[in-house]
């Protein structure tokens, strides 16, 4: 029997995946940055099925590469161009186990769409916080190999924060049942979180427990046009003090992410009669019904009194809720359609986020005149992507080109400035080279020694993360 018959023997034959058509999809990712290739795309149903399509993979030696949702944004789930490896995808593993609103839990297979996630838990009247522009098609497993941000972080952490157990397979097909729903387990070194953020290099994530919260009962929601970019950090520490943290979400809109969304997206808007150079989104949640409005207004009104804001909109409903989270949400979209695009997903701490924005900004024009520096993103937690448009009337070829000079100008500088050259998306196969230029060797070392002592045959989705 070829590797084929043998994966078919196991998850049936419809669900091994071989024609170039039904292939395709499994091959490249979001971005178009990478495109590669592969014998087969398997899609077990069950963890005891990943561990069989496993263990026949790592007996004969093929690399494997998990995929979920393939929505993620540094090329880690697209195997190698060498056509050597399988695709193991978790499309079929979405069965929701257990979902208890008493312990405030959730277990669920690592297929499951977020967006499903989100619905069940709102069904028992909890909160899954995780959000992102994806939710309607990454997939926990995903979300949790990447360790995924989105827009809740600063109340309630990033994935890592949201997961007490996992269900592992790991390398050579064993099964880890680390699915412990525990709050407090001081036993030894937590292994949950070695595969937590892992890109798939480490074993193949197949269910998880997760933390609920009380659902939200009152949201507030206000976009609020700052007259410079340091009122952000006043307008935001007051808005957390003032609600008794309640501030969910904490976003900053560079008004060129209007400009463009107003430009190229169907349904953006300016709410304000005249342009501004920055907007915060503010966002202000909680599982009680009385006090967050009038909080908010005293927040804006004490705001605008200091000059920290210019003019403020509080949405009325819910339909205006979106349509303020439309104009953030619109940017990455906005942007694509304008032309090329060189991205960087930075962090730092909070207050420094204003000086990191004007420092790299300064770096890049210097680099490269015209270039249009769009960063957004959530303030919050300090994460700032800081991207940046080719000029108007530029090759965006030869815009593209200089990626590796512009990663450099931006990665020195929040480097200097004690950040973070991957606050969210992770490393996948784009920033391997950045990581072992910016890591300390000791940490890519220490890195390297948990791989192998893992995956001794390097067939985990090999060439993503691990310089
Ligand atoms: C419009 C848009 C908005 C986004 N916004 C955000 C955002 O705000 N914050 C953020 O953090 N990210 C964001 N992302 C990135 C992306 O959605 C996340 O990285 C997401 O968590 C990936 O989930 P996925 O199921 O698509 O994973 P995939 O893309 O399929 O895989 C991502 C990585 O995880 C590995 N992997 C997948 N499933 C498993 C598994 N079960 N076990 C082991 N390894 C696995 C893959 O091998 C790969 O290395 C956004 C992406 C898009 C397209």
């Amino acid at each position: 029997m070829d590797l084929r018959d043998r994966l078919a023997a196991i998850v049936g034959p419809g669900n091994v995946i071989t024609t170039a058509t039904d292939l395709a999809p499994y091959l490249k990712e979001e971005r178009g940055l990478f495109h590669g290739a592969a014998r087969c795309a398997v899609r077990p149903a069950t963890t005891a099925e990943v561990a069989e399509v496993v263990r026949l993979c790592a007996e004969t030696s093929i690399p494997m590469v998990p995929q979920g949702g393939n929505t993620g944004l540094c090329g880690g789930g697209v195997p190698s161009e060498d056509g050597r490896a399988v695709v193991i995808s978790t499309e079929r593993l979405t069965r929701i186990r257990k979902i208890d609103p008493i312990d405030f839990t959730l277990i669920a297979e690592a297929g499951c769409v977020l967006a499903s996630l989100q619905a069940a838990a709102a069904e028992v009247g909890c909160l899954f916080p995780l959000s992102l522009g994806a939710e309607g098609s990454c997939r926990i497993g995903g979300n949790i190999s990447t360790n995924a941000g989105g827009t809740n972080v600063l109340r309630y952490g990033t994935t890592r924060d949201l997961v007490l157990g996992l269900e592992v397979v790991l390398p050579d097909g064993q099964i880890w049942h680390g699915l412990k729903a525990l709050r407090k387990d001081n036993t030894g070194y937590d292994l949950r979180h070695l595969f937590i953020g892992a890109e798939g290099t480490l074993g193949i994530v197949t269910a998880a427990v997760l933390k609920l919260f009380p659902a939200p009962h009152e949201r507030q929601t206000a976009l609020i046009a700052l007259p410079h970019l340091d009122a952000a950090l006043g307008v935001f520490a007051r808005a957390r003090r003032a609600s008794g943290d309640c501030v969910t979400a904490c976003e900053l809109i560079p008004r060129i992410g209007l400009n463009l969304g107003l430009r190229h997206i169907a349904g953006i808007r300016d709410p304000f009669a005249v342009p501004h150079p920055w907007y915060l989104l503010l966002e202000l949640s909680s599982s009680r019904t009385d006090s967050l409005r009038g909080t908010l207004e005293d927040v804006l009104a004490e705001a605008m009194a200091e000059d920290l804001a210019a003019d403020a909109i509080l949405a009325e409903s819910g339909e205006q809720r979106q349509s303020l989270w439309r104009i953030r949400e619109a940017i990455p979209e906005a942007q694509k359609r304008e032309g090329g695009s060189i991205k960087h997903d930075v962090a730092v701490a909070t207050s420094l986020v204003p000086e990191m924005i004007k420092r790299c900004t300064q770096a890049v024009e210097a680099a490269l005149p015209g270039v249009r520096v769009v960063a957004f993103g959530h303030l919050g937690d300090g994460n700032t992507h800081f991207n940046l448009t080719q000029p108007k009337d530029c090759d965006t070829q030869a815009f593209l080109d200089q990626w590796g000079r512009m990663n450099r100008i931006v990665h020195d500088i929040v480097t200097d400035m004690g950040g973070s050259i991957s606050a969210e998306h992770g490393i996948g196969r784009l920033k391997v080279d950045e990581l072992a230029h910016y890591k300390p060797s000791l940490d890519i070392d220490l890195m390297r020694r948990i791989k192998r002592a893992f995956d001794p045959q390097g067939l985990m989705n090999p060439g993503k993360v691990v310089p």
